[in-house]
């Protein structure tokens, strides 16, 4: 079967790679249909590495896709052949402290699709996974929209996580994918001040049709000054969905004693700068938000039931043959790109 891998930085190829086998009785190869391209895919291509996570060249990368099940190991009893699925691609163990502690995101021994030194990832004819991340669609949702279900899943993890309210102020720092799922997702949540930023006026534009009461961009304007203005007495809860220290200073900033500040974005540099006073002063909490805790299904549900319109993400199609041009646009931001899917 053919397989697309990155090859060295900024490059990918078409390999052969041998056909998938049921080797456990849990094993479920899938046919693939559809991947979308991510941000972290990224970070893989133009860098080499998340963190000290290197890769090693040809590699697979492709994490948020869908498919058909082709064959099942006799273990498994939630999918057969013929059915259709969205593909979860982190797998935890069930056994560490921290899946026993009902966080599987954070399993100690966690195998993630596409991750460097963990698993090959889904750019692939057919993949092989486990049953369990295998997740059934209903009749009306395509594999195509089931696709962003992963990167949502992501998003209402953070929102869920921020514990914010309806009457709660917010800023999304960053309206790329993750950004614009953390804004539709707390729309659906009832959340109706919602401040966006953004540098590529495109995505800002998106942003204030899915409901943004504010959008901003900060090449173009003073984003802490003017959300200063209208809200003097700061927001209640920030999501940096950017990565940038930049967004990350306006988020000190603007952000009321008590408030919260949810780090989604994956920066390119090692660590972060906080200043010790303002932190203090205002007795900030800044929490990370690790992929995504069980929120895959609701994902699924929100999609199928037309609560949360992720269709409007998608703006670019190519052939898995093409797949390069895909990860070439998202990486250069152009053509108004948000999110490129591969179709099979
Ligand atoms: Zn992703
Ligand atoms: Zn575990």
């Amino acid at each position: 079967m053919k397989s697309i891998a990155l090859t060295g930085i900024g490059k990918m190829g078409t390999i052969q790679a041998p056909d998938p086998l049921i080797l456990d009785e849990t094993d479920v190869i899938v046919k693939v249909t559809h991947v979308g391209v991510c941000g972290s895919d990224m970070h893989l291509y133009e860098e080499g590495h998340i963190g000290d996570n290197w890769v090693d060249y040809p590699f697979v990368v492709g994490h948020e896709g869908a498919g058909i099940v082709e064959q099942v190991g006799t273990g498994v009893r939630n999918v057969k052949p013929g059915d259709r699925i969205v593909i979860e691609p982190a797998q935890s163990c069930g056994k560490c402290d921290q899946c026993q502690a009902g966080r599987p995101h954070t399993c100690r021994n966690m195998v993630f699709l596409g991750s460097p030194g963990q698993a090959v990832g889904i750019l692939s004819e057919k993949i092989v996974i486990p049953g369990h991340c295998c997740f059934l669609l209903p009749d009306n949702l395509s594999n195509e929209r089931a696709c962003l279900a992963e990167p949502l899943s992501i998003s209402i993890w953070a929102v869920d996580l921020a514990g914010i309210k309806p009457d709660s102020n917010i800023a999304i720092l960053g309206s790329g994918p993750i950004g614009m799922c953390v804004l539709l997702y707390a729309r659906q949540r009832g959340v109706k001040n919602i401040y966006v930023t953004d540098k590529i006026d495109q995505r800002l534009e998106k942003s204030e049709k899915a409901g943004a009461n504010w959008t901003g961009n900060p090449d173009k304007v003073d984003i802490v000054d003017i959300i200063s203005k209208e809200e003097p007495l700061g927001l209640d809860c920030i999501f940096d969905c950017c990565g940038k220290q930049e967004a990350m200073d306006q988020a000190v900033e603007l952000l009321k004693p008590g408030g919260k500040i949810m780090i989604v974005g994956i920066p390119e540099f090692d660590n972060w700068l906080f200043p010790t006073d303002k932190t203090r002063r205002k007795e900030m909490c800044i929490q990370n938000v690790r992929r995504q805790n069980d929120r895959l299904q609701k994902a699924l549900d929100l999609i199928a039931d037309g609560k949360v319109d992720t269709d409007q993400l998608v703006t670019h199609r190519f052939s898995f043959p093409r797949t390069n041009e895909a990860f070439d646009l998202v990486n250069d931001y152009r053509d108004g790109v948000m999110k490129a899917l591969i179709e099979f």
